[in-house]
């Protein structure tokens, strides 16, 4: 197992956002959390790279407490969220924001590398590699959003909603590349999604939140049939 949660509870204040949250993710796998607007899924992945640590419960990282440690302990062991909203630095080229990217790194060689593939992954960022960062489109920021945390060579990847404001065609683009990572760098990817219908047709399982409750949980094709779900996420 690669990741687990168990009896998660998290708070802003006096307001409790998580209430018990279980659950776990495989080696390998793409998982999804889908749920409505505050339903409390950024608040899931903050918990586990740790800007929102746990009131209670336990977050284990192949077998080891995480919660309580600080987000930069955490994604030194590999664990690299994109936050909601993008967060690139506007003012900094798309290249200086992919070097931040590698901060932790001392493996030069492969640090070219991977910057060789992210540039392959997305040829509109190397084209842009000395503008910056601010320059650049929605689904462009999205991308170099997601080549950064690449940067990081991270074996868990979180990725919160990054359809966000992206037209269908972008968004498109973006949901092949999360597959081609999965499958390619074998990074494990944790997909908090409000399209809920992409989300479910990316991931091998599902988890339901409402709440901060999670409701339901199954493998992501049998979310993608069931009644319930297609009528409260799928508009069908
Ligand atoms: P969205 O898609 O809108 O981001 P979400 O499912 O990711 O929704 P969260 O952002 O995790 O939901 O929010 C869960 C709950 O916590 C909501 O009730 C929200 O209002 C509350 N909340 C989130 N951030 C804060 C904060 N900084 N201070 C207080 N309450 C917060």
């Amino acid at each position: 197992m690669m990741l687990e949660l168990r009896g998660v509870n998290a708070y802003y204040g006096n307001i409790q956002a998580l209430h018990e949250i279980d659950l776990y993710v495989e080696e390998g796998e793409i998982i999804t959390l889908i749920g409505a607007n505050g339903a409390g899924k950024s608040t899931t992945l903050m918990s586990i790279s740790g800007i929102v640590p746990p009131r209670s419960g336990e977050i284990l990282f192949r077998g080891k407490p995480i919660h309580g440690m600080s987000p930069d302990k955490i994604v030194a062991l590999g664990i690299c969220q994109v936050p909601e909203g993008r967060h690139i630095f506007p003012d900094l080229t798309v290249a200086e924001n992919l070097d931040i990217g590698a901060f932790l790194r001392r493996d030069s060689k492969k640090i070219k590398e991977d910057l060789d593939y992210v540039y392959t992954l997305f040829p509109h960022l190397a084209k842009r590699r000395n503008q910056p960062g601010g320059n650049l489109s929605g689904g462009e920021q999205q991308m170099l959003a997601i080549s950064r945390a690449l940067m990081a060579r991270p074996q868990l990847l979180l990725l919160d909603e990054p359809s966000m404001g992206l037209a269908p065609l972008v968004t498109r683009k973006i949901f092949e590349i999360i597959r081609m990572i999965n499958k390619e760098q074998n990074t494990t990817i944790f997909l908090v999604e409000q399209n809920a219908n992409l989300a479910l047709k990316t991931a091998n399982r599902g988890y339901v939140l409402e709440n901060g409750r999670i409701t339901l949980h199954d493998q992501a094709d049998k979310l993608l049939n069931n009644e319930d779900i297609q009528k409260a996420y799928l508009g069908i």
